[in-house]
């Protein structure tokens, strides 16, 4: 099996990067990622503002896969995502959304094991997910801490296990890098971080050829989630919104305000992060709306 280390790794997602290893559609890869602090934050004792800077957020890769150019979309199925025995959690003055009244900087250790995050006396089930997961852009460069069409840092709790991400592809070879995976976030992601972990993830990548979106897809068993991240979060949750009923419309062919009354009875807006440079919304629609396959 094709596997990515840790070591090739980026720090922003440009039009122009050049690839760490090569698959086929249909392969699966294995991607070994360090955690969004550079692997910096071992103790308590590792603060934040201690970290250099420069190797925060690192993702793994890029892939690049075959036959893949701009216009096409690439399906990534996340089949598994391990997680090592603990990760860590930072707050800190001016961090997070109620950065204004926290004093100091706090790192806490979260230990993992037999299937929890344990925070003090409290077990939270484990709920992998990638925080960092993108491709070569169109355009301007992004850095992973940042998100956009391309991906990127959308820390989206649902692009875990046994979800398929669809990603546009903008560049030949799509070139696809991630990392920053949490043991388990909450939706706002509100203190700045989620449970922090270096992981493994295997994924299998399919390309759908000729077919292109204008925002990263998740699709879960419930249903899709459309994620838009826009500089504020009153444009994202315009976009999202908007994006949603524009589906609803062209899937069902219906008109616009027909559209719009059916995501208004179905489709549910919801925040993925609040606290990256870029927020993150998603708007959810059910299964039972989208009907069948994405494609
Ligand atoms: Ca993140």
């Amino acid at each position: 099996m094709k596997r990515l280390q840790s070591d090739n790794s980026i720090y922003a997602f440009a039009p122009s990067m050049d690839p760490a290893l090569t698959a086929s559609p249909h392969e699966t890869v294995i991607f070994e990622t360090i955690d969004a602090f550079g692997g910096q934050i071992k103790t308590s004792e590792d603060k934040l503002e201690n970290l250099d800077f420069s190797r925060v957020n690192p993702a793994t890769g890029p892939l690049s896969i075959e036959g893949a150019m701009p216009g096409d979309t690439l399906a990534i199925h996340i089949e598994k995502i391990e997680l090592p025995e603990q990760g860590a959690i930072v707050t800190g003055e001016g961090m997070g959304v109620l950065g204004d009244e926290v004093e100091g900087h706090v790192t806490k250790i979260l230990p993992i094991r037999d299937g929890y995050v344990h925070f003090d006396d409290l077990k939270l089930p484990v709920s992998p997910m990638i925080g960092v997961i993108g491709v070569a852009t169109g355009g301007k460069a992004f850095p992973t801490g940042s998100a956009h069409q391309h991906g990127g840092n959308m820390d989206t709790k649902e692009i875990g296990e046994g979800t398929t991400l669809y990603l546009p592809v903008f560049q030949p070879g799509g070139l696809l890098a991630m990392g920053d995976v949490h043991a388990v976030m909450g939706d706002g992601e509100i203190c700045i971080s989620g449970c922090e972990v270096s992981a493994r993830i295997t994924v299998k990548i399919d390309l759908i050829k000729g077919v292109s979106m204008r925002w990263p897809i998740v699709s879960r068993e419930e249903g899709l989630y459309i994620v838009v991240s826009l500089p504020s979060i009153d444009d994202a949750l315009h976009e999202a919104t908007r994006e949603a009923v524009l589906f609803l419309q062209d899937r069902r062919r219906i008109t616009f305000a027909e559209a719009a009354m059916l995501a208004s009875l179905a489709v549910d807006i919801r925040i993925s992060q609040l606290v990256d440079p870029y927020r993150t919304v998603k708007a959810f629609i059910p299964r039972e709306i989208t009907g069948g396959e994405l494609f």
